[in-house]
């Protein structure tokens, strides 16, 4: 079995940034809007602000009270909508109960929306159509396929969980590539049996424990998403490692697998917006 290194993925994508970014005349701009105190989005935000940093970015970070109004966040969102220097600008989720995230995503300029929330980037993404951003988890997932050489054309690709930030978007991406893509969630009656037929296993669910030895083809690739917490506290993904390990042939550890390689994805959404600013081509 084959862990795949999302860690060093995405350091060498990260350097490969700032090369490029070295040879623009203004550095790309990537606003963070934290509201409220949720210690697991300061973590998020925290590590967002250091690869800006380690991608030669300029970054901003808004940090605002949970008891924030809709309107000031709105008005914030226009300001950074009409600011040259920011190429980026993202909304950490989940957003204080009371503020409508669906009306805040969708108030961010599309050219400025790095995270592919805003309905006409999704709109792109589905249709296929050029000029939106690639959602970052999903496109960290394929980054990470690609570098090893796996395709999904021809393959059965089962991803569990259809959120509108990992799961839907990923099958999407899979299909693109010419895979067959099976959508599973919480009202998915046989999972185990669906999974077992997945040469391509991509979990994006929460839930600890999940994916089994048993729900594996030997000799599949299994990609981990979540983050859980497991009962000592430590960060797990939904596949049980120990087990899943002895059938697949490629396997992404929690951590350093899918998350840093979210990360480096929304560093490169930011490249690519900034590119679009200054019209340059980012390649
Ligand atoms: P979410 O919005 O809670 O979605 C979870 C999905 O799992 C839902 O579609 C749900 O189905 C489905 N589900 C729940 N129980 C299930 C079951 N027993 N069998 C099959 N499907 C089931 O979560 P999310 O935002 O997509 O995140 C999913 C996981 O990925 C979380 O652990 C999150 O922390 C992690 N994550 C990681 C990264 C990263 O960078 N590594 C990025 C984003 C998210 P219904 O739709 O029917 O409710």
């Amino acid at each position: 079995m084959i862990l795949m290194d999302g860690k060093a993925l995405a350091a060498k994508r990260k350097s490969e940034l700032r090369a490029k970014v070295d040879k623009l005349p203004r550095k790309p701009g990537l606003a963070v809007i934290l509201v409220g105190d949720d210690p697991a989005s300061r973590t998020y935000v925290n590590g967002k602000r250091r690869d800006c940093g380690e991608c030669g970015f300029y970054s901003e970070e808004y940090t605002l009270p949970a008891e924030t109004a809709q309107a000031e966040i709105l008005a914030l969102i226009d300001e950074l909508n009409g600011r040259e220097d920011i190429d980026g600008i993202l909304v950490q989720l989940p957003l204080p109960k009371g503020l409508d995230s669906r009306a805040l995503l969708d108030a961010i300029r599309p050219d400025k929306d790095v995270d592919c929330f805003h309905p006409v980037n999704v709109g792109k993404l589905f249709s296929g159509q050029k000029g939106g951003f690639a959602p970052c988890t999903p496109a960290g997932v394929m980054d990470l396929l690609h570098e090893y050489g796996i395709s999904p054309k021809g393959k059965h690709c089962v991803v569990l969980g259809r959120s509108n930030i990992v799961g839907k978007p990923m099958a999407a991406l899979l299909l693109a590539e010419d895979g067959t893509v099976t959508v599973c969630h919480s009202a998915t009656p046989d999972l185990a049996r669906k999974c077992a037929t997945a040469d391509i296993l991509v979990s994006a669910v929460g839930k600890a424990g999940l994916v089994t030895g048993d729900m594996v083809k030997e000799g599949a690739v299994v990609v981990d998403v979540a983050m859980n917490r497991n009962a000592e506290g430590k960060l797990c993904g939904d596949v049980v490692m120990e087990e899943v390990a002895e059938k697949a042939a490629y396997l992404t550890p929690v951590p350093g697998g899918v998350g840093p390689m979210t990360r480096a994805g929304l560093m490169d959404n930011t490249y690519r917006a900034a590119c679009r600013h200054l019209n340059v081509s980012p390649d």
